[in-house]
C-alpha cells in the first residue's frame, strides 16, 4: 500500500500526546485520549482511533471544549456514581469513574454509572472492555447528534446511539460487542459522498422521506436505523438510559446546543456493572463457565466467531508490527504536534 506510515505503539502514542499537549489539552485528559485513541488504532478500529485526534484539538482551539477540566464524582446511591465531565472528554470521566463504578458492583452486586457534560468521541468497546477484564459483566450506552429518524418517521431524532457489553472469561480477552443502532455510521455514508458510490437501500431516506441510494440526499434526509423497528426501539432505549436517566441530553437537545456536524459534540452517557459472583450461578466461576459452554456451541458452527475476535487478532498484529495509517494522517498529526493550528477538515 503506497501513502501509509508505519509507527510502533509507542511511536504512535508519543506522536498522539505531543499533538493532544502542544494545544492546550492537560497532562490528564491527553493521556486518557492517547491511551484510547492509541488502544482503538491497535485494535484494528480506525475510524475512532488516530483519524480522531485533529477533531479533539479543533474542539479545544476552537473553545467548544474545556481542554484542562477536571471531572467529579458523586456519590449518588449506594449502587449509583455521577461523573460530572465539566465540559471535557470522555476517555478520562470514564477512567475516574471506572474504580468507583466497579467498587459499587462488588459490594452492591450491580451498580450504575451515568456519565455527564461530556464529549464521547471513540468507540465504547474501551470502558466495557476494561470492567470485563476486572470480572464484571459490563454494558454502555451513549446519545449522539439527531441524525436518525425513528421507525415510520422522518426527521432525524436519534443519535445513532451505540450500545456495548462485555463478558469476562476465566482465560482470555473478554467477549465484546459494540455496535451502533443505525444502519451505518454517518461516517460510511460521508465517506460514499467523498467517493461519489451509492449507499445502500435501507441506511437512508431523503428530506421527503423517500428511501434514497444518493448519499448526498441521505445526508439532508435522515439516517434509519438497523433492522426497522428493532433497531430503532434499541435508539429509544440508548436515548432514555444516557440521555433521561444519566441526566444529560438526548440526541436533540445535543444537536440544538452544538449544530455544526465537526468533531465531538456534548452528550453524556450510562453504564452498568455487574459482578456474577454476587449472582444466580453460585459462584462467579460456574457463570462464566456456564458462559464458556455457549460460547462454544457458537464455535462448533461453522462460519460462526464470537465478537471481538477480530480485534484480538489485529491487537496481536499490531503488538508485533506496529500500525499503518495513512500517511497524509500521520503528516497532519505531526503537524500539529509541532503547534501547527491549520486544522480544516477536523472530522
Ligand atoms: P460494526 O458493525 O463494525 O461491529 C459491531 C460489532 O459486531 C463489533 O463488536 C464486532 O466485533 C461484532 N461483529 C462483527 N462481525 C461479527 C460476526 N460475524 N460475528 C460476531 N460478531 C461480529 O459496528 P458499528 O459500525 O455499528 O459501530 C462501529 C463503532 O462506532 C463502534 O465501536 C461504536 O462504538 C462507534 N460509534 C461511536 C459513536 C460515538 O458517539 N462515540 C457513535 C456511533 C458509533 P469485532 O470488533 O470483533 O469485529
Amino acid at each position: 500500500m503506497t501513502g501509509t506510515v508505519r509507527l510502533t505503539l509507542a511511536e504512535a502514542d508519543t506522536l498522539v500526546h505531543a499533538a493532544l499537549t502542544a494545544h492546550g489539552i492537560s497532562e490528564d485528559q491527553a493521556r486518557a485520549i492517547t491511551d484510547t485513541v492509541v488502544m482503538t488504532e491497535r485494535d484494528g478500529c480506525p475510524s475512532h482511533g488516530m483519524f480522531r485526534v485533529p477533531g479533539y484539538i479543533l474542539s479545544a482551539l476552537r473553545g467548544r471544549t474545556t481542554p484542562g477540566a477536571v471531572p467529579v464524582v458523586y456519590d449518588l446511591a449506594p449502587g449509583v456514581v455521577r461523573v460530572d465531565a465539566a465540559n471535557g472528554y470522555s476517555p478520562l470521566a470514564l477512567k475516574v469513574g471506572r474504580k468507583p463504578l466497579a467498587e459499587k458492583a462488588r459490594k452492591q452486586g450491580i451498580a450504575a454509572m451515568g456519565i455527564v457534560n461530556a464529549y464521547h468521541f471513540a468507540a465504547l468497546w474501551p470502558e466495557v472492555e476494561a470492567l470485563a477484564a476486572e470480572g464484571l459483566v459490563a454494558f454502555a450506552f451513549v446519545m449522539g447528534q439527531a441524525d436518525v429518524a425513528p421507525s415510520g418517521g422522518i426527521k432525524p431524532l436519534f443519535g445513532t446511539n451505540p450500545m456495548a457489553f462485555a463478558w469476562p472469561r476465566r482465560e482470555g480477552p473478554p467477549v465484546v460487542f459494540d455496535q451502533s443502532s443505525a444502519a451505518r455510521s454517518r461516517g460510511d455514508i460521508m465517506l460514499h459522498e467523498r467517493d461519489g458510490k451509492p449507499i445502500p437501500l435501507g441506511v437512508a431516506i431523503d428530506k421527503h422521506g423517500d428511501p434514497t441510494t444518493d448519499p448526498t440526499a441521505g445526508l439532508a434526509g435522515a439516517q434509519l436505523p438497523f433492522g426497522g423497528y428493532k433497531g430503532g426501539n434499541l435508539a429509544l432505549m440508548v436515548e432514555l438510559l444516557a440521555g433521561a436517566l444519566a441526566g444529560g441530553l438526548f440526541s436533540y437537545e445535543s444537536s440544538a446546543v452544538q449544530p455544526e456536524e465537526w468533531g465531538p459534540s456534548i452528550g453524556s452517557e450510562f453504564m452498568i456493572a455487574i459482578d456474577p459472583a454476587r449472582c444466580g450461578g453460585g459462584s462467579a466461576e460456574a457463570v462464566l463457565d456456564h458462559g464458556e459452554a455457549l460460547f462454544a456451541q457458537v464455535l462448533d458452527q461453522e462460519g460462526t466467531r464470537l465478537p471481538a475476535q477480530r480485534r484480538a487478532v489485529a491487537r496481536a498484529k499490531s503488538k508485533a508490527e506496529g500500525v499503518e495509517i495513512p500517511q497524509l494522517l500521520h503528516d497532519r498529526i505531526a503537524a500539529l504536534a509541532r503547534g501547527d493550528t491549520a486544522l480544516e477538515e477536523a472530522g
